[in-house]
């Protein structure tokens, strides 16, 4: 099942991926999460997505494709994968057709979660993210059970440097005009499916599952 989860930032991509990597057992490709590995690295890509990042801006296609290719064609990802986050621009969607054809694969779904601008900036800037295992809370909406520290592995919560008011209204405004004329590309290919993100979080998952299994048939 090869997947790739839309959506504006903040609108609970990779809140919804957890639950489907756990259900589905094939990887998160959460380009994001990559780059952010990079920079606490401070490799030369890093230092190169850091900058693009604390903007706001999208990290050039051309790279964001070569990391996207590269960890594709990994062992893990041939029974399929979740992509999240990628891709965000028309650019990449076509990349990707290029390597979903030389790995002989093609799209099962592309599933869209709709949420309206205005929740956006909330979830962005109340989002908190484990340092240790990559889960994802909300200071409000989805409260660890103690302050501060992951519910899951114990490790601590921090705030993503880009998720900041000034910050997202950069990448509010990227998303609207590079990654939402994906909506029409992807329905023009009859992949397009749509979930309204303003729901509960397991109302949310309730949903893609029902997509999915509608799709599979
Ligand atoms: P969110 O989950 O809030 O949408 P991500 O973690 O996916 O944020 O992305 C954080 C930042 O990483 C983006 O603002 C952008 O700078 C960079 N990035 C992530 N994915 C891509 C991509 N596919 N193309 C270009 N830049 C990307
Ligand atoms: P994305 O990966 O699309 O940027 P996240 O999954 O990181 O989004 O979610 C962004 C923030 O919104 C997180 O703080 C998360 O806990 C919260 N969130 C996710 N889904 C929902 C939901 N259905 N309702 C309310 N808050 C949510
Ligand atoms: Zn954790």
């Amino acid at each position: 099942m090869q997947l790739i989860l839309m959506g504006a930032p903040g609108a609970g991509k990779g809140t919804q991926a957890a639950f489907l990597v756990k259900k589905f057992g094939i990887p998160q490709i959460a380009t994001g999460d990559m780059f952010r590995v990079a920079v606490k690295s401070g490799t030369q890509l890093g230092k190169q997505a850091k900058a693009c990042m604390d903007a706001g801006k999208l990290v050039p296609d051309e790279v964001t494709i070569g990391i996207v290719r590269e960890r594709l064609g990994k062992d893990d990802c041939k029974d399929g994968f979740i992509l999240d986050g990628f891709p965000r621009t028309v650019e990449q969607a076509d990349a990707l057709n290029k390597i979903l054809a030389d790995l002989g694969k093609t799209l099962t779904a592309v599933l869209n979660i709709n949420v309206p601008a205005e929740d956006l900036i909330g979830r962005s800037v109340g989002r908190r993210v484990c340092r240790n295992c990559g889960a994802t809370y909300h200071v409000e909406f989805n409260a660890p059970k103690v302050e501060g520290v992951c519910d899951e592995c114990g490790g601590e919560l921090y705030q993503r440097a880009d998720d900041t008011v000034e910050t997202m209204t950069n990448r509010l405004n990227v998303y609207v005009e590079s990654t939402r004329p994906l909506i029409e590309y992807y329905k023009k290919a009859g992949v397009y499916y749509e979930v309204d993100g303003r729901q509960h979080i397991e109302k949310v998952t309730e949903d893609l599952i029902n997509v999915l299994t509608s799709v599979k048939g």
